[in-house]
């Protein structure tokens, strides 16, 4: 799964959505910020993730759901180039990863 995103060149992992089938880039590893939940994996071997809304997020915390996954669309240095959205960098991790 050696994918590097085109534009910043970082290392990302590809995986689908069982919500849309689409394919969304995802950072290799898990952080606080991080929305995405594997749950399985697709037929060609790529991980099927569900993308939580706030409302899943918010339940998914309260239930210790371990590894969330960030969206490389919400980390690439790159990204306003690709998605017209300011990032949204709120300071509001309540729990202090190590
Ligand atoms: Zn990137």
């Amino acid at each position: 799964m050696g994918s590097v995103c085109s534009s910043c060149r970082k290392t990302i992992v590809w995986a689908v959505t069982t919500k849309t089938g689409r394919a969304i880039p995802l950072d290799p590893t898990p952080g606080p910020e991080g929305n995405v939940t594997i749950v399985g994996r697709s037929p060609r071997d790529c991980p099927l993730v569900l993308v939580l809304s706030p409302e899943e997020l918010a339940l998914a915390r309260e239930h210790g759901v371990p590894r969330l996954y960030v969206s490389h669309f919400a980390t690439c240095p790159d990204a306003a180039k690709w998605r017209r959205k300011p990032p949204v960098r709120g300071v509001r991790s309540e729990r202090s990863s190590a």
